[in-house]
């Protein structure tokens, strides 16, 4: 028997959200970023469900491989290119369209052969990860476009704080890396917005745009919530309760006995812990949902279990469902408790833990 734990992926969800992002995208190709495993949702799901997408962006050779085997034969973007002289033949034969980020990139393309490698050049205009700089731009793709069997069709960046304001505070704004762009955008074909850029500012323009976490119903700004962006949380972590004890006050709860019951407590034990994606630094009182209500976690999460306080939940019980994150629970609440941001919970989902799909 599988452990009472699931993630399940509406796929209805998915299919809202992405025709939500092509209303923001007035127009511009719409990339669906796959990476991570469709951010925990499982890259064969997010095949079915972005089907009306122009093309998938994802990391991985391997990843591109299994978005073919599901079926996928529109475009396929590689954020991060290649990372080795192996994977280029394979790019060619799955027609995967890998970014150039780096020279050493260039002197690997020089070495092998090519007969129709469509390639997008990264620009750095701010972010200070990967790309050539905006003057260096033209030259370069000169270079790449004068390799046999190989094109440059079009340019890419990545803004560093696309969920603020246009022309925010702080020393990168979206406003100041576009003011870097403009002089190639009269020149080249751009793709640079990300979800909240393209749901903020729709004066980013461009030919393209990138769309991942919106595409999975979260917000990518916390303060703001899914139903505010006409999202519809396509994720829903849940388990079963195992168990179901009365503890006197006083008494503690799990690993270094942080919660102490303050008046007759009714516990439930939840299989799932740690070792499945629920964060250990989630702190004591962050919601979960059972039988229609909210349960607040207390005492620390173990590796393969959780405790929640169900004492005003009389219907709780041993095979109760309860969401950890979810519609209910926005997986963005939860991740500000613990210090993070809902997409490091959506994919750091353990492996063991199985994705259905309605
Ligand atoms: C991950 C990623 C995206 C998608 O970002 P979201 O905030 O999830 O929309 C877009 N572009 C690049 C280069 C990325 O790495």
């Amino acid at each position: 028997m599988p452990r009472p734990i699931s993630v399940l992926i509406h796929l209805e969800a998915l299919q809202h959200n992405i025709a939500r992002m092509r209303e923001a995208a007035q127009g511009r190709t719409l990339w669906a970023v796959v990476k991570a495993n469709a951010y925990g949702h499982g890259l064969e799901n997010a095949v079915r469900g972005f089907a009306q997408a122009d093309g998938l962006a994802l990391i991985e050779v391997r990843e591109a491989q299994r978005a073919r085997a599901a079926g996928w034969t529109k475009r396929i973007l590689m954020i991060e290119g290649f990372f080795d002289e192996g994977d280029i033949a394979e790019l060619e034969r799955l027609d995967v369209e890998p970014v150039v980020h780096s020279r050493w990139q260039i002197e690997l393309l020089k070495k092998t052969s090519h007969t129709n490698l469509k390639v997008h050049l990264k620009v750095n205009s701010g972010m200070n990860r990967l790309g050539f700089l905006p003057d260096q731009a033209a030259a370069v793709i000169e270079e790449i476009n004068a390799i046999e069997g190989v094109k440059v069709v079009d340019i890419v960046t990545h803004f560093a704080n696309a969920e603020q304001d246009f022309d925010g505070k702080g020393p990168v704004t979206v406003a100041k890396q576009l003011e870097r762009m403009k002089p190639l955008l009269a020149d080249y074909d751009a793709c640079m917005a990300n979800s909240a850029a393209t749901l903020l500012h729709p004066q980013v323009g461009g030919v393209g745009v990138r769309g991942g976490i919106v595409l999975y119903g979260v917000s990518p700004d916390a303060s703001v919530t899914s139903e505010q962006l006409g999202l519809k949380p396509a994720m829903t972590l849940s388990a079963d309760i195992i168990a179901v004890r009365e503890i006197e006050p006083g008494e503690a709860v799990g690993y270094g006995s942080r919660w102490i019951a303050r008046r007759p407590t009714r516990l439930a034990v939840v299989a799932c812990g740690y070792a499945d994606g629920y964060p250990r630094s989630m702190p004591d009182g962050s919601p979960t949902w059972v039988e229609g209500k909210i349960a607040p976690l207390a005492g620390a999460v173990s590796m393969d279990m959780l405790t929640i306080d169900v004492t005003d939940i009389p219907q709780a019980r041993v095979g109760s469902r309860v969401e950890l994150w979810g519609e209910h629970i926005p997986v963005n609440d939860l991740a500000s408790r613990c210090g993070t941001i809902g997409y490091e919970l959506l994919c750091a989902v353990a492996s063991r833990v199985p994705v259905i799909s309605d």
